[in-house]
């Protein structure tokens, strides 16, 4: 069971999330749900530390491809106009170097969070990682309306505001590369006693 209450995760918010002031209102709806900031700070990242956290498998790329261009098809925007290319795997490149060149743009603040099933509950919260399919009642369906339909036209990535760990190897592989081990501080949340403990 204390497995399970110790879940980490790790949360960016990333450069447009700061630049809006948006900082304070991802960790509110974090801390609100009774999740744990374990560490946190403000950090400047390069294209190598990026090649470090996204995946490094071409089947990643894919997926990125992918995701667009079924919101082309949804919107019945013709990818080849716009890109020059239907090809997932050539969509999924524009797509990635457009992500680097985002998370590149400012500063970004890096959390560990931890908590009962913290990897789904983050992700719940964030919602969609396409906002204009987020959910209202979540981070990017709250705060932002970005499109693929429009941000692959414009050759600049999604601007969803924040990132969340998707699986248990993703959230360990981060929080390692995000920080060290002496960052990341164990407590107790006050209410903890009362709302989930024995
Ligand atoms: P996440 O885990 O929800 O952040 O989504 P992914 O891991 O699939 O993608 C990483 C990031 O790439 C997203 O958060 C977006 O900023 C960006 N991104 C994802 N899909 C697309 C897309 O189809 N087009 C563009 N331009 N950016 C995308
Ligand atoms: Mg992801």
């Amino acid at each position: 069971m204390k497995q399970i209450k110790e879940e980490r995760t790790l949360v960016l918010v990333k450069p447009d999330g700061v630049m809006r002031g948006l900082t304070g209102e991802v960790i509110k709806r974090i801390e609100r749900r009774g999740l744990k900031v374990v560490a946190l700070k403000m950090v400047q990242v390069d294209r190598k530390h990026l090649e470090d956290h996204f995946p490094k498998e071409d089947s990643w790329m894919e997926r990125l491809g992918e995701k667009g261009l079924k919101t082309f098809a949804e919107y019945k925007i013709d990818p080849k106009e716009h890109m020059g290319t239907d090809d997932k795997k050539q969509i999924g490149k524009i797509v990635k170097d457009s992500l680097f060149e985002y998370m590149t743009s400012g500063p970004i603040v890096a959390l560990v969070i931890e908590g009962i099933h913290a990897i789904d509950m983050v992700r719940k919260l964030a919602g969609n990682t396409l906002p204009v399919f987020a959910e209202m009642g979540t981070v990017r369906g709250d705060f932002s309306v970005d499109s693929p339909a429009v941000a692959n036209v414009e050759k600049r990535a999604i601007k969803n505001i924040m990132h969340a760990s998707e699986t248990p190897e993703e959230a360990a592989n981060e929080i390692d590369l995000w920080f060290d081990k002496d960052e990341i501080h164990d407590y107790q949340r006050a209410e903890q006693s009362v709302a989930f403990d024995a």
